[in-house]
């Protein structure tokens, strides 16, 4: 037996609690491994206070990051021992996840904890950060330099946002930081943030095209604020969308795109191409400062997840949340 959140409907009705689970139970999979750190992402919290969609069949051990030791593998690619972490893949939505001591799952999701950390560093980067890596990635494909201007990044204060600020930081580029929290502008200066943006500037309906200021953005609100950053990005800027955090919708014109060349870049972390993440995770090695993370991530234990979840959909965690599992 082993111990983890299982979510569950109960007559019909959600129930999420910490229960001693048969090791018979885990799914199947080439690799076992004794998670030893997981997160609690933005998705994570849906999984555990609404279920569906997030979840997509019960019961299910939510939790879409994990960091451990490897104690079983019929893997070539991995041995007893090694070192993985694992983002993604539908791990916590299909397929039972890293919010509980043992996880199995298929090998060609993992990947081996890079050199410059340890489980509970990796997880206090887990998804969001490593999302946030991933956007900036794609700003630079783009040709975004630190010259061309300021680089709006909204939700700020949230996980994907404070990462996403750190590595621009670190990087030489000007970060403007979006939030409906300005009680944490010292944070997000802390973190690199040149100044902060309140929230209310861009969450209402704005017109087609504003004044052009941003040479880059990183999103992970959507709808109005999604809308506005792209009318308000500078000719041949680039807005990375991540995520939905405002909204779903995107009520926007073409105006940014077609008389600013502005490109729309989507970014998804889950489904993400094995090369794609093995950069991300050897750029986060170099470019984000570990020291931030200390300020960026707070430790919890399984035991607090649940009720830790309700705030994160409450918009009351700031940064990122680790979870210590074994
Ligand atoms: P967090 O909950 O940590 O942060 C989200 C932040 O968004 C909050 O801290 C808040 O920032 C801001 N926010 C919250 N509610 C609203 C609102 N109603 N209107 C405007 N801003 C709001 O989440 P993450 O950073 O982990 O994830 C952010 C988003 O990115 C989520 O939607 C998530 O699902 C998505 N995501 C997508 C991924 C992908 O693969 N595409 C991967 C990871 C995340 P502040 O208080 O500073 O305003």
């Amino acid at each position: 037996m082993f111990k983890g959140i299982l979510i569950d409907k109960i007559d019909g009705a959600l129930n999420a609690q910490i229960s001693d689970i048969d090791e018979a139970a885990l799914p199947e999979g080439d690799v076992t491994v004794a998670v030893e750190y997981s997160t609690l992402n933005y998705k994570d919290a849906l999984a555990i206070n609404r279920g569906a969609p997030v979840v997509r069949s019960f019961p299910m051990v939510p939790g879409i990051d994990l960091a451990g030791t490897v104690t079983e593998s019929s893997n070539p690619d991995y041995a007893v021992g090694d070192k993985v972490l694992l983002n993604g893949w539908g791990v916590g939505e299909g397929h039972w996840g890293g919010l509980a001591e043992k996880a199995r799952l298929k090998g060609e999701w993992l990947v081996p904890l890079p050199e410059s950390f340890d489980s509970k560093t990796a997880m206090a980067i887990g998804t969001a950060g490593y999302t946030a890596m991933l956007c900036v990635m794609a700003l630079e494909r783009q040709g975004v330099k630190p010259e061309d201007g300021e680089i709006l990044v909204t939700g700020a204060a949230g996980g994907v946002g404070s990462v996403a600020i750190a590595v621009l930081a670190k990087l030489g580029y000007t970060v403007i930081a979006l939030t409906g929290r300005p009680e944490e502008k010292e944070y997000l200066q802390s973190l690199g943030a040149k100044d902060i943006l309140p929230r209310e500037e861009m969450s209402e309906p704005g017109r087609p095209l504003a004044r052009e200021r941003w040479a880059g953005v990183v999103d992970v609100v959507g709808s109005h604020v999604l809308a506005n950053a792209c009318a308000s990005t500078k000719y041949g800027g680039t807005v990375t969308a991540c995520g939905l955090a405002g909204g779903m919708d995107l009520p926007s014109t073409v105006a940014p795109f077609i008389l600013r060349g502005v490109t729309l870049a989507g970014v998804d972390s889950v489904m993400a191409p094995r090369a794609l993440r093995l950069e991300a995770w050897r750029r986060l090695g170099e470019d984000l400062d570990p020291a931030l993370l200390g300020s960026i991530a707070e430790e919890i234990s399984l035991s607090q997840a649940i009720e830790a979840s309700a705030r994160i959909l409450d918009g009351k965690l700031r940064g990122r949340v680790v979870v210590k599992v074994s």
